[in-house]
């Protein structure tokens, strides 16, 4: 592997200053599902933007590839360095302040390192609320979020990060700063950069603050767990929750017998809510003001849903105990998968309307594969959107079904692109799923794409290798 020219790496040293620059340790180069390992041995981690400004104007000078990196969770490796190109990776880390917080504008300014955790807790300390909600929580940051446009488990109500976005801050590939960090909630002057780099995975450049949207704190939040008899007795719920209680629906998950499993075995110390784990299930998490007979109206609701078949039970949370004990439970899924170790994990996404297919046709391909091979079907069903993960039978190691991996996946893709979806729902492309994005991308957005960064990224320096083919 080529190694950066000792000029640039004095030059980098000296302008990112005291504590702006240290070796790359092995928690930076990791993949949360441990399926690749980074090879930069170098991070630059500025406290300022304008420092960060002066390092991007010199890798971009020296066409030295450069990589942000905020929590280190995505899950394509989106942040690691694999080719062969000499990299370094550009940190977050320091430039983690909550800069300003206005109850009156409902905007939280936090630069890209904060994270997500703390952001939320700013809020919640003004009695406001910042939506975005991921089991990744406590260790990705807000620049990151953007970044990759997160969803999670309010996406149903509150949108992706996208829609919580007012504005931003960045560094553009040739070092100028774009600032724009307003708490307007229209502006209708021109293309909508920050649009652009959201959800552009560090190929742009690198987000550096953002003004993000605060909501009125819920005062109150009414929970329940439904075993349901299929996915599709799941969508009739949701419509039928949806009409009659329209915005309060907060979250609605889909959570599978063989989740639950897993945790049984890999987290025992977890409180199952039913036993035997039921075969399908969903969590629906509603909240709203004080005034609003939540509780009675989730009752009402889900006693509807029981004589109409939709559901086979509800438990219905009484205490803020008993409803931690249900998101802990769905926020251990991908903890759960992580410790069986999946063969093939897909984050897909499809419209509604085929979602019950999906399910039925996707499973019936993997039996016939291997009737052992066992499915966790999990996620945020009100928006489409589904992790698909095969694991290896009873008592085997992925290791056994490398040759099978690559198969699954493009069985599992061929189907969800077949039926109108894509193949990333929320994590990006990456470097991890860019065959992906070449075999089924419309062909001119492609091309536009390849046009954008051409323009704004010249040199190739930033996070090449990510989204498209370096
Ligand atoms: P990193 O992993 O450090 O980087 C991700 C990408 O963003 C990389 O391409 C990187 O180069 C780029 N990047 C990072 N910071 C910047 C910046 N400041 N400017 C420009 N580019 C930048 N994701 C979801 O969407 N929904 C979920 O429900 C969800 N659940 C998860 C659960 C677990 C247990 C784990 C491990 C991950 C989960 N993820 C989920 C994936 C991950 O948490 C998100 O993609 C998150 O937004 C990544 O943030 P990060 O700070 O860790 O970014």
């Amino acid at each position: 592997m080529k190694t950066i020219p000792s000029q640039v790496l004095e030059d980098l040293k000296n302008l990112a200053g005291k504590n702006g620059f240290r070796a790359a340790s092995p928690g930076d180069v990791s993949d949360a599902r441990k399926r690749y390992t980074g090879n930069s041995q170098h991070v630059l981690r500025p406290a300022d933007t304008a420092t960060g400004a002066k390092l991007i104007a010199r890798c971009s000078d020296a066409g030295l590839a450069t990589i942000p990196l905020g929590g280190g969770t995505g899950l394509v490796a989106g942040h690691l360095g694999l080719g062969d190109r000499a990299s370094i990776l550009f940190s977050t880390e320091r430039m983690n302040r909550i800069r300003q917080i206005s109850t009156q504008d409902r905007n939280i300014v936090a630069e890209a390192g904060a994270v997500l955790a703390t952001v939320q807790a700013a809020a919640a300390e003004q009695n406001m609320l910042f939506p975005l909600s991921l089991a990744a929580e406590g260790s990705c940051t807000i620049g990151g979020n953007l970044a990759t446009n997160a969803g999670g488990v309010q996406v149903l109500r509150y949108g992706n990060t996208r829609d919580l976005v007012l504005g931003i801050e960045a560094i553009m590939p040739n070092g100028d700063i774009m600032h724009g960090l307003s708490p307007l909630r229209k502006n209708n002057t021109g293309y909508d950069i920050k649009n652009l780099l959201i959800g552009s995975e560090g190929t742009l450049g690198l987000i550096t603050a953002a003004s993000l949207k605060l909501y009125p704190a819920a005062q109150q939040n009414a929970t329940a767990l439904c075993p349901i008899s299929s996915p599709e007795k799941a969508l009739q719920l949701l419509s039928l929750l949806q009409s009659e209680l329209g915005e309060f629906i907060t979250a609605f998950e889909l959570i599978s017998g063989q989740g639950l499993s897993f945790l049984a075995e890999h987290f025992p110390q977890l409180k199952q809510a039913i036993t035997p784990p039921p075969p399908w299930s969903v969590l629906i998490e509603m909240s709203g003001g004080a005034k609003i007979p939540l509780q009675g109206l989730t009752e009402e609701v889900l006693g509807d849903a029981l004589v109409q078949e939709l559901i086979l039970d509800a438990i219905i949370c009484q205490s803020a105990q008993q409803r931690q004990q249900l998101w802990d439970l769905r926020e251990h899924i991908p903890l759960g998968n992580a410790q069986v170790g999946a063969i093939v994990s897909c984050d897909i996404s499809v419209p509604l309307s085929a979602l019950s297919t999906f399910i039925d046709r996707a499973t019936a391909k993997i039996q016939a594969l291997d009737p052992a091979l066992r499915i966790n079907c999990f996620g945020h069903v009100g928006d489409g959107n589904l992790h698909f993960n095969v694991f290896p039978a009873i008592g085997s190691k992925r290791e056994s079904y490398r040759n099978m991996g690559a198969t699954l996946r493009q069985d599992i893709y061929d189907l969800v692109d077949q039926l109108g979806g894509v193949f990333s729902a929320e994590h990006g492309v990456g470097r991890d799923k860019i065959n992906e994005l070449q075999r089924y991308g419309d062909a001119t957005r492609l091309a536009v794409m390849g046009c954008i960064k051409k323009s704004l990224d010249p040199n190739n320096v930033f996070n090449p290798g990510a989204i498209f083919p370096d």
